[in-house]
């Protein structure tokens, strides 16, 4: 938060500097969710951060004004140095932005009013016409949309890899997308990852696609990751050599299902073209919702800890049940270039999995319907658990060929695993199964 607005001739209201580090050990991420990017005494010594319904902001002088224009409007580099105006930045933002970049290790974040408007004005901020985008699959549906059937009108086209893809597989992508570019006039604008997809979890080789994209393009294109599954906790992919991180908070870090909220993290210079653009257009979260998700991120570490523990016990209990048929759970890979991928990447294997059950639609639909501690219900991450079907809802308008392809067939149900008791959970799950 800025501390502009602070009269520096008052001894009480003395404005106190961040404590990051205590005898050179840095703090934590758990810790600095409690206090770090906000100090009380600009807010007359309120422990927790107002909720700053305001849309504008008054300037000291009529200089400073002018100078914070400047860094809005990209005259100056850097950015505006103080608050301007609440579609460009505002106390609770700055503060929820703050935190939100501790987690991954970036230098900046921004946040959104949805995880696609992070999504899609990320996108949009780095397209140009003629240019090719290059993404994994599966991605979230409205993701997948967003490229296929939105950026394509605005003359971007995408070519798109399996999640699992090796490094040759990778660089064939690269150089056809190359090529595809140089027909349109344009260039390779953008790498785009999801990982794990949804709902199979396969897992993308983040550190193969640097390596291809460091040897493939001489320009600066960035990696974006839609982190929404396993982040901020179990998996931090610009250690691995992504650029950008986005992410659904929606999900686990709202984790209460109350809210609806988006970011994208990363380097300074991979933030600034995505925040002059939702300088322009908005999209920025609002503070109310701001406020609940630095309340959420107070127990983010704790309440996914629960959850990928509950997970793991529920998962072991389905795993030999004789009505299932396998578990797309990130802690029970089969397969070994996955687990190679899953041990250089992530440090938790989620609460959100696929179980296959011996059937179809039917023996799903009298599963789901026999639950009664899990919710019947779409979204993930939350408190409570939840429990879907993706091939009737959440992908019911992926042609069924394409479906095939990404393994959501008809005895698949999703499962996100919340807080709950575990051993209620399974007894849940038992006697939904032996309604089956
Ligand atoms: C939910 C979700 C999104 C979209 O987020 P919203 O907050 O609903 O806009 C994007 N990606 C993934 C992986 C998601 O699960």
């Amino acid at each position: 938060m800025s501390d502009h607005d602070i009269d520096p001739t008052s001894p009480r209201m003395a404005p106190k500097p961040e404590v990051t580090k205590i005898d050179g050990r840095e703090l934590k991420p758990s810790t600095l969710m409690m206090g770090y990017g906000y100090d009380p005494v600009l807010s007359e010594g309120s422990l927790k951060p107002p909720i700053f319904l305001t849309s504008t902001f008054a300037f000291p002088s009529a200089a400073d004004g002018k100078r914070h224009f400047e860094g809005i409007t990209g005259k100056r580099p850097g950015g505006a140095d103080g608050l301007v105006y609440s579609r460009f930045n505002a106390p609770n933002q700055e503060i929820l932005e703050d935190r939100l970049a501790v987690w991954d290790g970036a230098e900046d974040a921004l946040s959104f009013s949805s995880g696609m408007t992070a999504i899609c004005v990320l996108m949009l901020a780095y397209a140009s016409k003629g240019d090719v985008i290059v993404h994994s699959g599966p991605l979230y549906a409205a993701s997948e949309g967003f490229v296929a059937k939105w950026m394509s009108r605005w003359g971007v086209e995408y070519v798109d890899f399996p999640a699992g893809a090796t490094r040759e597989e990778i660089d064939a992508v690269l150089a056809r997308a190359k090529d595809l570019a140089s027909q349109n006039g344009g260039k390779v604008c953008m790498i785009y990852l999801e990982s794990p997809g949804n709902p199979t979890n396969a897992l993308v080789d983040v550190e193969a696609v640097k390596a291809a994209r460091d040897e493939a393009l001489d320009w600066d294109c960035p990696i974006a990751i839609d982190n929404t599954f396993l982040g901020p906790l179990w998996q931090r992919p610009l250690d691995q050599g992504a650029d950008i991180v986005c992410y659904s908070l929606t999900k686990y870090v709202g984790g209460h299902s109350d809210l609806v909220a988006g970011s994208i993290a990363g380097a300074k210079k991979w933030m600034d073209p995505v925040r002059m653009l939702r300088n322009t257009m908005g999209g920025i979260c609002d503070p109310n919702t701001a406020w609940m998700l630095l309340r959420s991120l107070e127990t983010v570490e704790l309440r996914m800890n629960r959850a990928g523990e509950n997970a793991a016990k529920v998962c072991q209990f389905l795993a030999q049940h004789p009505k299932v048929e396998g578990l797309g759970y990130l802690g029970m890979i089969k397969d070994a270039r996955q687990q190679d991928i899953y041990d250089r990447h992530c440090k938790g294997a989620g609460s959100t999995f696929s179980l296959l059950l011996k059937g179809g639609e039917a023996e799903c639909f009298r599963f789901l319907d026999s639950l009664k501690i899990a919710k019947l219900a779409v979204s993930l991450g939350g408190t409570e658990t939840l429990a879907s079907h993706p091939a009737s809802m959440t992908h019911l308008s992926v042609p069924e060929g394409r479906r095939a392809e990404l393994g959501i067939s008809d005895n698949l149900v999703r499962i996100s695993i919340g807080i709950e008791d575990p051993d209620d959970l399974i007894a849940d799950f038992e006697q939904a199964l032996e309604a089956v």
